[in-house]
């Protein structure tokens, strides 16, 4: 039998799909129950409780607990110790899975041997790896992992056939995330997701206690929380009593400590108010998601709510307000994640084609893969974004990768991260990979490395020599990564006379540029002089109201010299679109060796915001911008355009000769973005 499994940081849930009802059901655990706690107990004894008895047991705080394994999943440094024995998150996900597939198994009088697992959507390729060896060291295939808020859409929407965008807002015991949705007719789209995984109904259980326990500390000067044992208790009993509020508007808060009992009256309202800062976090999760999708509220159908912790009032209500929407709670909410998997795992190699011609399901990585890489300048390492987040998956990026002339390695190794910072060390590493088995003659052999995200958004990295596949071996990422902060020092030693350079220069041709022709073409006649050689090619563009390629391309200096004199403002023509960046980036775009725009304005751009972003996709494309203004060009503009350091230069139009020419030694020098990377 397939079934789908939400393996949760507090409870557990096994499902299946009913043939005969055509409807996903839940299997009850050994106790009747829907949802097991994700809790192991490591006993004196030896023995090993598990789910239900293991909670039991953390209440009464005996024997070694392990509860919410799941936010180490992946985390080398996560560890439980226990009868002497070291789990990691891992092996307790496979000791939880096990118990689980057991008790369904005995409910339901059937055998599984296949299974989908639900997780979070920002789980990294680590910790999606680690779930897919933790059930497979079950011994049972596992068909699939789908995140979490993917499968509660699944649920929700499979035999929806309105067009519909929905909001997944699914807040658990210990991490939150937004996830948008569309569904019509069977198709569920996930078009993006965001989230905050150290986010969820723990937190609201520790404000519950700190509350009674800060009363408590005021009143008998002792506080229950400097016991570990009683503390253990308070954060169960907390939780018991944040779902008391649920259902009722006060709770008394009773802790016995030291030989006292405090008795504390928390209301509803007073709940709701000390956890509010709590939902607005949620909300930035939101806003963000939001802004990156460019939508609105008014774009969203409903918001659906997922997870046990969006059953308190305060959740919908927040969120009523905050959007105007529809806020839908079915009784399902914590059943809705294991339901969508036991349909995915029907869907997965199902036999009922009725049900797969139906249902079809696309979702998207809710992390950016990037690999190490050199920046511009050659002075520092940069994560260089190779699939974006909320790209759909499966995503596959071939990168052409040139070995430089004169280096005969055998072997290439890639560093692949996830995270959104350009600075390596604020992202994940997940691997390293060693490619090998290449011919290298040293003449400056050229690989294509590809790299991948499965239908699970985990990552492959594969690589090519022409049509011929390459070795890529994993590598244990080093423990020590302080060299992605350094120095790329080994890329220094390239001769920098050999780089084909390419340099687009753009120039302001605005009517407020009448008086500074004159200057300004003998500046930027002396420029292209200094620079031009062999390995140099140069491109002009003008921009003003409009933009216009005066010169494509070249290897001719004099072309581009020759172009100057008849460089009038205004002989663009009028029109809106004024920066030049893009057209710049375009012309760059098939160009070998490294590539450079300078640009030269007197005054700021109309579209300020578009110039900026237009900035970041050259940086992106490892294009060095230089920003040279007067006149009233502002500092901070030309700082946002320029991409590289000390590449905003403000100036006067009498010293316009001067900078141009210490731009163009800095060039030849290769210390101002043109050494070539890789
Ligand atoms: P996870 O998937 O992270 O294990 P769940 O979706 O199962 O989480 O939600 C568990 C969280 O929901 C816990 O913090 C629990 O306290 C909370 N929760 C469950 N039922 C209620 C309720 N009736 N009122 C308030 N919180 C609840
Ligand atoms: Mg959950």
């Amino acid at each position: 039998m397939k079934a789908g499994i939400d393996l949760g940081t507090t409870y557990s849930t096994v499902a299946r799909y009913d043939r005969m009802t055509s409807k996903p059901e839940v299997i009850l655990n050994r106790f009747g129950k829907e949802l097991t706690p994700s809790v192991i107990c490591f006993l004196d004894s030896g023995e090993i409780l598990i789910g239900e008895d293991a909670k039991d047991m953390q209440a009464g705080g005996a024997g070694i607990n392990a509860a919410a394994f799941k936010r180490g999943m992946g985390n080398p440094n996560f560890s439980v110790e226990a009868n002497g024995k070291t789990y990691s998150a891992e092996q307790l996900s496979t000791i939880l899975l096990k118990e689980l597939i057991k008790e369904a198994e005995e409910t339901s009088g059937q055998k599984i041997d296949q299974v989908v697992i639900t997780v979070p959507a920002y789980f990294n390729d680590l910790q999606r790896k680690a779930t897919i060896r933790a059930g497979e060291a079950c011994g049972v295939k596992v068909l699939k992992i789908i995140n979490e808020p993917t499968a509660a859409a699944i649920s929700y929407g499979y035999k929806h056939s309105e067009d519909k965008t929905i909001m997944v807002y699914d807040l658990g015991g210990g991490t939150f995330d937004v996830t948008i949705v569309k569904v019509s007719k069977g198709n569920i789209d996930v078009i993006g997701t965001e989230g905050n995984h150290i986010l969820g109904g723990k937190d609201w259980d520790a404000v519950l206690m700190n509350n009674a326990c800060d009363r408590f500390n005021e009143e008998f000067e002792e506080d229950p929380r400097d016991d570990p044992a009683t503390k253990n208790e308070l954060i169960v009993a907390s939780e018991d009593y944040k779902r008391l509020l649920t259902k009722s508007d006060s709770i008394t808060f009773i802790i016995k400590y030291n030989g006292h009992t405090g008795r504390y009256d928390i209301t509803r309202a007073d709940f709701d108010a000390g956890t509010k800062y709590l939902l607005n976090a949620t909300k930035d999760v939101i806003d963000k998601l939001m802004a990156d999708l460019k939508l609105q509220w008014g774009d969203i159908s409903e918001i659906l709510l997922c997870g046990g912790s969006t059953r308190m009032p305060q959740v919908s209500e927040y969120l009523k307000q905050i959007s105007g929407r529809e806020v839908i709670t079915h009784q399902d909410t914590d059943l809705a994640v294991a339901k969508g998997a036991a349909i995915t795992a029907e869907l997965y190699a199902s036999t009922d084609t009725r049900l797969r011609g139906d249902v079809r399901i696309s979702d998207v990585t809710a992390h950016s893969l990037g690999a190490l890489s050199v920046s511009i300048d050659g002075n520092k390492y940069v994560n260089e974004i190779i699939i974006k987040r909320n790209s759909k998956i499966p995503a596959s990026v071939k990168k052409p990768f040139r070995i430089q002339e004169g280096n005969m390695t055998d072997h290439i190794e890639v560093y692949t991260l996830q995270g959104e910072s350009r600075v390596p060390t604020d992202c994940v590493v997940l691997a390293k990979e060693v490619i090998t088995g290449f011919a290298n003659d040293g003449s400056g052999t050229a690989i294509d490395i590809g790299y991948s995200y499965d239908e699970n958004s985990v990552v492959h990295v594969y690589a090519y020599q022409g049509d011929e596949e390459l070795h890529v071996d994993s590598e244990p990422v080093p423990e020590d990564l302080t060299f992605m902060s350094g120095n790329p020092h080994d890329m220094a030693a390239a001769d920098d006379s050999k780089i084909a350079r390419n340099i687009i220069i753009c120039v302001d041709l605005s009517r407020s540029m009448k008086p500074s022709m004159e200057q300004v073409t003998s500046a930027i006649t002396d420029f292209v002089k200094t620079t031009a050689g062999e390995n140099t090619k140069f491109g002009l563009v003008g921009f003003g109201d409009k933009v216009g390629v005066i010169r494509d391309m070249t290897a001719d200096s004099d072309v581009i010299i020759g172009a100057l004199p008849d460089l009038k403002p205004n002989m663009l023509g009028r029109g809106t679109d004024g920066c030049p960046l893009g057209t710049a980036e375009s012309m760059l775009a098939n160009q070998p060796g490294v590539k450079m725009i300078v640009v030269l304005t007197d005054g700021e751009w109309g579209k300020r915001d578009f110039a900026v972003g237009e900035a970041l996709n050259c940086r992106n494309s490892h294009i060095a911008v230089v920003a040279i203004g007067f006149g009233e060009a502002d500092t901070s503009f030309l700082k946002q355009i320029a991409t590289v350091d000390e590449g905003a230069v403000y100036t006067t139009l009498s010293s316009l000769g001067s900078t141009f020419s210490t731009i163009a030694t800095a060039i030849n020098n290769g210390s101002m973005g043109l050494r070539e990377r890789k």
